[in-house]
């Protein structure tokens, strides 16, 4: 799947990897410990690029619904360009 985020790089996307629940909830959990544990495990599990890995990595909200750039806080889709900063956000509910 193809996600874009008007505020990062590259313009045009990243493809990001099909990922499972189990897989999401592994990836939030690293990310609450330190970005650069998710980061390594995308670029070792799933062969992603350094740069896919961070940008994926940069907009997995911590919180469900909450935007990861501003106070924004419903958020209620998965993958979902916030409606009040037009940051793209990975909500993912697990
Ligand atoms: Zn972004
Ligand atoms: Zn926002």
């Amino acid at each position: 799947m193809n996600v874009k985020c008007k505020n990062c790089l590259p313009k045009e996307g990243i493809e990001v990897p099909e990922l499972s629940p189990s897989e999401k909830k592994k990836l939030l959990e690293l990310t609450l410990q330190s970005p650069i544990y998710s980061v390594k495990y995308l670029v070792d599990i799933y062969g992603l690029s350094h740069l896919e890995a961070k940008y994926i990595v940069a907009h997995v909200n911590r919180t469900y619904g909450l935007c990861n750039r501003c106070n924004f806080d419903k958020l209620d889709k998965e993958y979902m360009v916030c409606p009040k900063c037009g940051s793209l956000n990975f909500n993912w509910e697990c």
